[in-house]
């Protein structure tokens, strides 16, 4: 199949592809989605194939206006409401009790589905001019997701219809995942938008196991993207805990010709291997906006062994944290 690279003003196209169940690549303001039709299974199903993704892992709907929740969900509790009032259009994936019209290939099989409102002009166009959208991230299963079109092409060429262009990724790490189908409700997947947020906005929300720990053999997958790997670039990631003198010195005498750092901005000059500068080290946006990147560079420079500052589980650090510790492996080295 050849892929087709559009322009952020070709999105007639990009919808009648989708219409006709073919995969159109769509930025959002928190990575490429691989967007399909999401009332046409056998178009959704497309994506599992086009991607290498187990057909057990549910996709997130997109939706550009709210009135298209109806078709989705069979509740829409108040706590649902307070949330898109509060964060949609922008980096958040609501969990709810799914309605009749959601095909299985989209749900999974689960009785729930995810749905959320991007902010990207780009992609809401499309919407508006198809139909609300199963995406997943558009990189094949496993690596770094894409936060730019020459990511998606390096993963999709021949695989996809085609790619919309539309620059870089604004936040860079996948949506935050709460699901509201639960009592309390529960944060399955960590990002744009806090933990914190989320908190002010409707009280209490469980923060669930699997967002920062490996899921121990047997144990069931709330949300079930948890129990697969991630992230993952062909280096050894290797994260380390420990304040700026003890990492530097670390790195320093570990460092070889292989060897990467994701280093912060304060660190110019300080490191003797390859920096590949992640911002400063109190400036979690721009390191989220830049971490998949960073991974992928470290590919492309081939390099085996890349080293990273651990980062605190707070605010968009969380994010960064359920990341990096399973890009890692969910290695960690304490200094
Ligand atoms: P991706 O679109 O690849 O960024 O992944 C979407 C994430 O949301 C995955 O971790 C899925 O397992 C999760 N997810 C999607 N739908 C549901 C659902 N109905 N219940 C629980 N988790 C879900
Ligand atoms: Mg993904």
């Amino acid at each position: 199949m050849k892929t087709v690279m559009l322009t952020a003003e070709q999105t007639d196209e990009a919808a009648a592809i989708i219409r006709n169940g073919g995969l159109v690549a769509v930025p959002t303001e928190t990575v490429y989605g691989l967007a399909a039709d999401a009332l046409n299974g056998k178009a959704v199903a497309k994506i599992f194939q086009a991607k290498g993704r187990p057909m057990d892992n549910p996709l997130i709907v997109h939706i550009a206006e709210l009135s298209q929740i109806d078709m989705l969900v069979s509740e829409f509790p108040e706590k649902a409401r307070i949330l898109a009032e509060k964060f949609w259009g922008g980096p958040l994936t609501v969990i709810l009790p799914k309605s009749d019209q959601v095909p299985v290939e989209v749900s999974g099989g689960l009785d729930t589905v995810a749905v959320r409102m991007p902010s990207n002009p780009i992609a809401r166009e499309v919407i508006l001019k198809s139909s609300p959208l199963a995406a997943p991230s558009a990189n094949l299963s496993g690596s770094p997701s894409p936060t730019n079109a020459k990511h998606v092409f390096d993963d999709m060429n021949g695989r996809i219809d085609a790619i919309i262009d539309g620059g870089e990724s604004d936040v860079g790490v996948e949506s935050t995942v709460i699901s509201l189908a639960v009592n309390p409700p529960r944060l399955l997947r960590p990002g744009g938008i806090t933990v914190e947020q989320l908190r002010e906005a409707i009280g209490e929300v469980v923060i669930d196991d699997a967002v920062i720990n490996p899921l121990r053999s047997g144990e069931k997958a709330a949300s079930p993207g948890m129990k697969y790997k991630h992230y993952s670039p062909k280096a050894n990631v290797i994260l380390l805990k420990g304040n700026g003198d003890l990492f530097l010195r670390y790195v320093n005498s570990h460092s070889g010709e292989n060897t990467a750092v994701l280093s912060y901005e304060e660190e110019n000059g300080k490191i003797l291997c390859e920096c590949i500068n992640i911002g400063r080290s109190d400036d979690y946006k721009t390191q989220a906006r830049r971490l998949f990147t960073s991974l992928r560079k470290a590919d492309e420079g081939g390099f085996q062994t890349v080293y990273a500052h651990c980062p605190e589980k707070q605010g968009v650090g969380l994010a960064l944290y359920n990341r990096m510790i399973r890009a890692a492996g969910f290695e960690v080295i304490e200094l």
